[in-house]
């Protein structure tokens, strides 16, 4: 059993691989090929060995999820609660259909050509308007377009930071950005999140003895927790930012998918003196392959930052910007964002009542009034690396809580989105994640 148990511990870690009749293998890795001096001479170009930076991308806990997520979402038979994503009923691929054909021929010049660096013209002013109605009063000269928030966190982080700059983030927080944090040599401070959003207490304590360049935060349905920070610590933390001149980076994919009527506003929408630079996307309210988001920021900071998105992408996909245009034109975004608050609601509910139903031991869980996620919080008999690994063994996924840490926790945490998964596949992962533990319960 104890030999068993190393051997699925070092395939679950993507280390080994087993072949029916050939055993068990010694997984090669991409950077191990690379110290194999055969295949070096073969087949890599020399320039290719020891790429420094990729190294460091290619180590710690968040390196592959994002890729392995994604590509976990083309595979058949197995039941995936970890990705992040609208499921293919949500993607309006009727409504993309129906204005390609209607509009398509007139609109070829915004929709097939090169376009401003900073964004269609069309979109920046529906944006714009569209941030207006959630509180936020901006016009289209501080609505930068981008290619995916992704881009957004790159851009900032890039063009504020310098290695060896102290970042502020929320723990746990999205795994994305920690990673794009340390890509560029920044060091990451954390700050514990509770029910109520980030601990601005603790911010205050920290911000009075160092000088971070950076906040980075999700006040509303943050992402792993699903926390909506509430509006005193709103007021303090942007206070803070305004005495210790940081600036803040508000991360809000989630804001739109809310359960409840009572709706936060942007942090940016408390902001009146540009200390917020406010990201958005379409990748959860439309279709992440569109690939369109948005920064929301004083003037200044949209032309320099528009000169570093021009010397990296030139453009953001003029395609998916005016399809955006067009559905925010003809209103039809406010009527599908309906459509999908009602089903991720029920889909939340779904899941809460399956586990209740099917598995062996309490778990705490943060009941989200919007966003993706369920948190859960597992009880020390069951470890998540090993829930995992009896998960995978049911064919079906989920994120463990490690990569949303910067200080080493989340051991018993697990991240189970309920967004892209089918009503069946919800209840079925569910059951089957009980099984697995169950299976550890009886060792
Ligand atoms: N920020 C957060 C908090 C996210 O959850 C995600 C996607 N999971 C992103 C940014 C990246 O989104 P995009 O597709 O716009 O790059």
């Amino acid at each position: 059993t104890t030999i068993m148990n190393a051997y699925n511990e070092l395939a679950a870690e993507g280390l080994i691989e087993g072949h029916v009749g050939r055993g068990t293998v010694v997984k090669r890795t991409y950077f191990q090929a690379f110290e194999d001096e055969e295949a070096f001479v073969d087949d890599s170009p020399s320039w290719l060995f020891g790429l420094s930076s990729m190294d460091d991308l290619s180590e710690g806990p968040q390196a592959r999820v994002l890729s392995d997520i994604a590509s976990m979402g083309e595979r058949e038979n197995i039941i995936s609660l970890a990705s992040a994503t609208p499921p293919p009923d949500m993607l309006p691929a009727e409504l993309i259909q129906s204005i390609m054909s209607q509009r398509l021929a007139e609109g070829r010049q915004s929709a097939l050509g090169y376009c401003p660096v900073e964004g269609l013209q069309s979109l920046r002013r529906a944006l714009a308007s569209h941030m207006r109605k959630r509180g936020v009063p901006v016009d289209f000269q501080h609505i930068l377009v981008l290619s995916g928030s992704t881009q957004g966190i790159g851009l900032i982080g890039r063009f504020l930071l310098h290695p060896g700059d102290e970042v502020v983030v929320e723990v746990p927080t999205y795994l994305g950005a920690i990673q794009t944090f340390r890509a560029l040599g920044a060091r990451i401070i954390g700050i514990p999140v509770d029910k109520d959003g980030m601990r601005v207490d603790l911010l205050e304590a920290m911000l009075a003895r160092r000088k971070p360049r950076l906040i980075y935060v999700l006040p509303t349905f943050q992402n792993p927790t699903g926390v909506v920070m509430s509006l005193e610590r709103r007021k303090r933390l942007l206070a803070l930012a305004r005495r210790y001149q940081v600036p803040i980076l508000e991360d809000d994919p989630y804001g739109e998918i809310y359960f409840e009527n009572d709706v936060p506003q942007p942090l940016k929408a408390l902001d009146t003196r540009g200390h917020v630079l406010y990201l958005s996307t379409c990748s959860k309210i439309l279709a992440p392959g569109l690939r369109v988001a948005w920064l929301a920021a004083a003037e200044p900071l949209i032309e320099m930052l528009s000169l570093h998105k021009q010397v990296f992408d030139l453009n953001t996909n003029a395609l998916g910007q005016w399809l955006v245009s067009e559905m925010l034109r003809q209103n039809v975004l406010s009527k599908h964002l309906e459509t999908a608050r009602a089903l991720y609601h029920h889909k939340r509910d779904l899941m809460l009542d399956a586990i209740k139903r099917y598995w062996p031991v309490p778990v705490r869980i943060h009941v989200p009034d919007g966003g993706f996620h369920l948190w859960c919080h597992l009880p020390g008999c069951i470890r998540a690396r090993a829930l995992l690994r009896e998960s995978i063994q049911e064919q079906v996924t989920f994120v463990l809580g490690e990569p949303f840490h910067v200080d080493g926790g989340g051991h018993q945490h697990i991240r189970l989105s309920f967004a892209s998964a089918s009503e069946d596949e919800i209840v079925e992962g569910i059951r089957r994640i009980g099984l697995a533990m169950q299976r550890i319960l009886a060792r």
